[in-house]
């Protein structure tokens, strides 16, 4: 055994300097394939790391220390990404100051997402045009959430469910309304009765509260890192603009404001852009980083 390390060695120290153009370092996904809305984690392992950033649609993604030592970032797919192959560039710095260019993939799987098809009646579904204006500008706020990179991973440990109950409407949902396809659901709707208390799936800070037309009393927090969870239709908040939340810390009360038909929590989650499955961050974050 000692000598079989022992030649490994010699030989390792032998073929270093041939290596240098290579680093030796070990990249893994995992799960290496993935559904749609799925989020997967990656790590990067190996001798004399400096730093590692990870390219996702132009943007860069920092990978933070895991408490092995490890460089480590959460992956996700947004629910309409288009199955087969991913490529993950990922660019990286050495102690000794040389810059090195790996890759990394996912296995996109597609996903059968359930189906639903709804008639309400005609008024119910109109929409008149300054209501659509508000719609519009409301979306645009959110979207403009996920492009603003938070510095430093705030999230830890596990994630928590925001309230105990189960899923009544599942993520990725395909609804049809009067004919007409609608936009994915985007989040899953979990049972809460009215007034239920809502609590952080982890630390963050609030960075959206506001009353939108179809969201109605919402919340969003910000882990850091890119990552986003967000709590609708409640009847009210327990936490300001801009403060910062602990995991299972009470941010609001369930409710029924905005376009819905009974209390309930709407959970929703973004991560690097993509809108991922929320469930997935309680299954994902089992693991300890
Ligand atoms: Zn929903």
């Amino acid at each position: 055994m000692k000598s079989s390390w022992t030649t490994t060695l010699l030989l390792w120290l032998l073929a270093s300097p041939a290596l240098a153009a290579e680093p030796d370092w070990m990249i893994t996904v995992q799960p290496a394939e993935l559904h749609q809305g799925g989020i997967a984690q990656l790590r990067v392992l190996g001798r004399d790391i400096a730093g590692v950033k990870a390219l996702r649609g132009g943007e860069e993604i920092a990978l933070f220390v895991a408490e092995d030592g490890s460089y480590f970032a959460l992956l996700g797919l947004d629910l309409e990404q288009r199955p087969g192959p991913l490529e993950i560039p990922l660019r990286g710095r050495s102690v000794g100051g040389e810059s090195w260019a790996r890759q990394a993939t996912i296995y996109v799987k597609a996903k059968e997402f359930p189906r639903e098809t709804l008639s309400v009646s005609a008024a119910f579904d109109q929409i008149d045009r300054a209501t659509l204006k508000r719609i519009e500008k409301e979306q645009a706020e959110l979207d403009r959430l996920w492009k603003i990179h938070s510095l430093g991973r705030l999230w830890e440990g596990r994630f928590v469910a925001p309230v105990s109950g189960g899923i009544t409407s599942p993520f990725g949902l395909r609804r049809v309304i009067n004919g007409s396809a609608r936009a994915p659901h985007g989040g899953v709707d979990l049972k809460a009765s009215l007034g239920a208390e809502v609590v952080a799936a982890n630390h963050g800070r609030v960075v959206l509260r506001d009353e939108f037309f179809f969201s109605g009393k919402s919340l969003v927090l910000d882990h850091g890192g890119g990552l986003y969870t967000m709590y609708f239709h409640l009847s009210d908040f327990r936490v300001q603009k801009n403060s910062q939340v602990r995991t299972g810390e009470v941010i609001g009360l369930a409710g029924m404001t905005g376009r819905v038909t009974g209390p309930h929590l709407h959970w929703g989650a973004r991560l690097n852009g993509a809108r991922v499955d929320p469930v997935e961050l309680l299954e994902v974050t089992d693991a300890k980083p």
